[in-house]
């Protein structure tokens, strides 16, 4: 018998799971697929906020039930200590003594293969089977080819590169649509009935009014790692900007941390998002997807976090100003682009104005942007236009009066 062992945390399990383990089922003609969730994962911590090893060996079952040839496996559950897959890949050939095993792998796992517990004693007792998306890019392509050529020098066995169109979706992207109540196509019907009865992974949670420091930790835990220093930046360059214009500091900071909320969602999920919410789009933010993220995190704002419309409406606008902007909006807009992690060129005349005088600052700053995305050749908000104009006639009639 060809069986394949699939192996992972399975924080939640999702679609992505189940099609990538189906489609290798058949790419490698497997008769059965035995599917074993970590209890822990030797390789990563599991973020705070997880299910617990019982738990997702619930969600995994409930993820392959009813699948033909699949079976859920607790030995590593049940097994004390770190999940190490050279002991259950031992404990199954002891098992299955007079049969082929297949361990299964997605690209991550794959790429660090030498670093595993015991890699040779597992290549020697299983093939390995990597697989990726078709449409990964020449780049990653290239990487898992150099990596099958480096595993079989070092250990003298050819891994198995298998591509499928699988869903594309992550266990932390998972997280993130089960927070934004969007996750229905993700996951197995099954699965995110449980989250959501079980009010796991924050799932369904009451987010209103949140204390600063709580809004804090569940805003940074829906970035991409990499954004985290920039929705901290944006937050505190934010808070000291409300001090010095007469704001209210506490809002400032407020829209600070939750200014990229949606940020890590692709343009899909943002397009759910905003249906889910009722957002109205223009044809302009449909087309320009990196706008969308304003929109729908100034809606996620409102909803899910019950943000007051002041905070909301700074969001909505930190990507593109409006004329007539509010102190808080000018302040959230001109943070985003002005925080200390910032490095483009110019950024240091836009901060020296920002010192001075905020309206000053902001024109600059959009001014700064219209520029950049003229000489880049990208289309240009008619927004941002009309914000920057409406300052610069505003200061020209102060300038007339004084
Ligand atoms: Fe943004
Ligand atoms: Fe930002």
């Amino acid at each position: 018998m060809k069986i394949g062992v699939y192996g992972g945390s399975f924080n939640p399990p999702h679609l992505g799971h189940v099609r990538a383990a189906q489609a290798c089922k058949q790419a490698l003609g497997l008769d059965r697929v035995l599917v074993i969730p970590a209890s822990i994962p030797p390789h990563k911590q599991l973020t705070s906020g997880s299910a617990s090893p019982t738990e997702r060996l619930a969600l995994t079952r409930l993820a392959f039930e009813n699948l033909p040839g699949f079976e859920v496996l607790d030995l590593e559950i049940r097994r004390e200590g770190k999940s190490y897959t050279v002991d259950t890949i031992r404990a199954l050939q002891a098992q299955y003594a007079h049969d082929e095993l297949f361990l299964m792998m997605g690209t991550d796992m794959f790429l660090s293969f030498q670093e595993w517990y015991s890699p040779q004693e597992i290549v020697k007792r299983a093939q390995l089977v990597c697989f990726s998306r078709y449409d990964a890019d020449a780049e990653n392509r290239a990487a898992l080819q150099k990596q099958a050529d480096a595993l079989e020098k070092l250990y003298g066995q050819r891994p198995v590169l298998l591509t499928n169109d699988c869903f594309d979706i992550s266990s932390t992207e998972a997280r993130r649509l089960l927070v934004f109540g969007i996750a229905e196509s993700y996951l197995p019907q099954a699965v995110l009935r449980r989250i959501e009865d079980q009010k796991l992974y924050g799932a369904g949670r009451d987010y209103r009014a949140l204390p600063f420091d709580e809004l804090k930790t569940v805003s940074l835990s829906l970035h991409k790692k990499t954004r985290a220093a920039h929705a901290l930046g944006v937050c505190e360059t934010a808070r000291q900007m409300a001090r010095q214009f007469g704001a209210d500091e506490a809002l400032a900071a407020r829209a600070g941390i939750l200014h990229d909320v949606t940020k890590a969602l692709t343009g899909p999920q943002q397009l759910l998002l905003a249906e889910k919410y009722d957002v109205r789009l223009t044809d302009f933010e449909r087309e320009n997807r990196q706008l969308l993220h304003a929109k729908t995190g100034a809606a996620i704002a409102r909803a899910l976090f019950g943000e007051c419309e002041a905070v909301c409406s700074a969001i909505a606008y930190h990507t593109t100003g409006k004329p007539n902007m509010t102190t808080l909006e000018k302040i959230v807009y001109l943070a985003d682009m002005i925080e200390p992690n910032r490095t483009y060129p110019g950024v240091e005349s836009i901060r020296a104005a920002a010192r001075l005088d905020l309206d000053a600052g902001t024109e600059l700053a959009l001014e700064r942007t219209i520029c950049h995305l003229q000489e880049e050749g990208f289309a240009v908000c008619e927004d941002s236009v009309r914000a920057r104009d409406f300052l610069l006639r505003e200061r020209n009639l102060t300038k007339h009066e004084a």
